[in-house]
């Protein structure tokens, strides 16, 4: 008896992990093709500048709608990476977002810079030609490009990093460290590599104004950032208290639910016309 149940289980677990690689087998296949379909779209949130109270720029985030069904960045971007699709979706990442940069400043709205989320894959040798080739396609200018990149994509290879990093200072365009908190020996980097802006985790932002220990880890980390030379900001900003709590600890920029969502370009445009209007 134990032994036929335990086949049967086996056979229960063997079918489960067979769907399971089937429905991943049609994801990757549907994402391989979601660019010439045009089934992605890139929204655009705020960032405000706490000293100026203005718009200081926006964070490019990537949608996609397959099947009228909205599938999150958090699951097809780490497949996207797993399966090699990666630059080639950073690269129409970079040159939409570049275009529509360059569109607004066209259109005399004043768009300080535009934030485009970096994946560590596409962190390699490659990479600078790509960016400086959508600049030059779109002339979208490199001293209003951010990359927002995370600890994994500059501990792969320090050498190269360094490299990296060098060439996009000489051309303006500036670094910021996404998730910061969240990775590896966080401070041994501030100290190796030259960045520009440290983007405070979410996961330390949910817990303020009440939780000591977010308290804590917030107020340090502004407090490294303004000792080191680095322009701050903090993501997921949901309420009033979180932002008068990033506001009294110094903290330069935030961004988050609380000012807005991600929102379409079109939206954003409304946006930012509305909030120029008021100053
Ligand atoms: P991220 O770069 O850390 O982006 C911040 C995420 O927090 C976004 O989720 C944003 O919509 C969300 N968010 C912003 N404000 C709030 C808030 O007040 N409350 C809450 N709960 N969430 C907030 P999203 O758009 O789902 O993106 C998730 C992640 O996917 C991003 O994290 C980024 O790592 C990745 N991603 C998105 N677009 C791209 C892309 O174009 N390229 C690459 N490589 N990664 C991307
Ligand atoms: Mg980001
Ligand atoms: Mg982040
Ligand atoms: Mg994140």
């Amino acid at each position: 008896f134990a032994k036929s149940q335990g086949r049967n289980n086996y056979k229960f677990y063997n079918r489960k992990m067979n769907e399971k690689a089937a429905a991943r087998l049609i994801m990757e296949n549907a994402l391989r093709q979601a660019i010439e379909k045009g089934e992605f779209e890139l929204y655009y949130q705020p960032q405000y500048c706490l000293v100026n109270k203005t718009i200081s720029g926006c964070e490019v985030l990537l949608r996609w709608f397959h099947d009228d069904k909205f599938i999150p960045p958090d699951v097809f971007i780490p497949l996207a990476e797993e399966t090699g699709l990666i630059p080639s979706i950073g690269q129409w990442v970079l040159e939409q977002g570049c275009h529509q940069g360059a569109q607004w400043i066209s259109k005399g709205i004043n768009i300080p810079t535009v934030a485009i989320n970096v994946s560590a894959f596409q962190f390699q040798h490659e990479f600078y030609r790509m960016v400086d080739n959508a600049l030059r396609k779109t002339g979208f200018p490199a001293n209003r490009l951010e990359l927002e990149v995370t600890e994994s994509a500059l501990m792969a290879d320090a050498v190269r990093t360094q490299r990296l990093l060098t060439a996009f200072k000489k051309s303006g365009i500036k670094i910021s460290l996404d998730d910061f908190g969240t990775g590896y020996s966080s401070l041994a980097y501030l100290k190796k590599f030259s960045l520009d802006k440290l983007k405070i985790d979410r996961a330390f932002i949910d817990g303020l104004p009440d939780d000591k220990d977010d308290m804590a880890i917030t107020a340090s980390i502004l407090d490294v950032a303004k000792h080191l030379g680095l322009e701050t900001i903090a993501e997921g900003v949901e309420t009033q208290e979180q932002l008068d709590f990033l506001e009294a600890y110094g903290c330069d920029n935030v961004q988050g639910y609380y000012f807005s969502k991600p929102i379409p370009a079109s939206e954003f445009e409304l946006l930012i016309n509305a909030s120029n209007d008021i100053r």
